[in-house]
């Protein structure tokens, strides 16, 4: 068995009975044209990443894709090679789980591809986030009075951000989690959802939603998972329409408004 490497393509050989080398087609692989749509994503998302690719060589080979992390060069996930023909369009969905289907870390990443036992050759790069925003679309601010830590009646203080939108935008999971709370309450938050976040210590509560969630407790969510539209029941009757957003640390309230500014991307 002979293994010849030309740059970057794979010639193999086959040994005969009577000991002679005959030398098979070398297989000249080359990525011709490919890409991973969308670039940036949150990991365990409702939509995948698409990775495609098409490539040219000699003849049918079993095609080895790996994400890798930039930096470290670690492989975080590999798909099983199949063997698949040359000028042709070819997609495998990566969904931002590794192979034991944890969550991959943010970062920025590199898909490779290349023939089995060649060199892999760089096929893209992608982003991974650790959560995104929670309303899709156009948003904006209430100003002071939707900040976080904001004066309420009653010497009560405001415990979430305030983000305004049209009544109706979709309102998204942050992050893969859990429902722990799907409820009314009509004196102030409204309708209204609680997550937590998957890997991590993390809660959210979206409030003021235009109609009752169609989540339920116990139900599990992947990323952008729609739990509801934008509204103003509860106490957000006459206000602007708006998400109330609070975040929880571990029972403790975080100021959201840095973590959320941060989640557009
Ligand atoms: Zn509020």
């Amino acid at each position: 068995m002979a293994v010849v490497l030309f740059g970057a393509s794979v010639a193999t050989a086959v040994v005969t009975e009577a000991g002679a080398v005959t030398p098979t087609t070398p297989l000249k692989f080359k990525l011709e044209r490919g890409t991973v749509s969308p670039k940036q994503a949150v990991p365990g998302s409702v939509k995948s990443q698409r990775i495609i690719f098409r490539f040219r060589a000699s003849r049918a080979t079993p095609v080895a894709i790996r994400v890798i992390k930039l930096g470290s060069g670690r492989t975080v996930r590999r798909f099983a090679p199949r063997k698949i023909r040359p000028g042709r369009w070819h997609r495998v969905n990566f969904n931002g789980l590794d192979r034991k289907g944890r969550l991959v870390g943010t970062g920025k990443y590199q898909v490779r591809v290349g023939p089995v036992g060649g060199p892999l050759q760089k096929l893209s790069r992608l982003r991974l986030h650790g959560h995104r925003f929670p309303v899709v679309g156009p948003h904006g601010s209430r100003g002071a009075v939707g900040m976080f830590g904001a004066g309420r009646n009653g010497g009560r203080t405001h415990e979430g951000l305030d983000i305004t939108a049209d009544c109706g935008r979709p309102l998204v999971a942050v992050r893969s989690g859990r429902i722990l709370e799907a409820a009314s309450d009509p004196a102030l938050k409204g309708n209204y959802v609680v997550m937590k976040g998957r890997s991590e210590r993390r809660t959210y509560l979206y409030a003021h939603l235009k109609r009752p969630s169609n989540v339920r407790e116990g139900q599990r969510v992947r990323a952008g998972h729609r739990l509801g539209s934008v509204g103003q029941t509860g106490n957000a009757a006459g206000t602007p329409c708006h998400l109330h957003f609070e975040v929880r640390s571990r029972g403790r309230l975080l100021n959201p408004e840095p973590l959320v500014s941060s989640w557009v991307w």
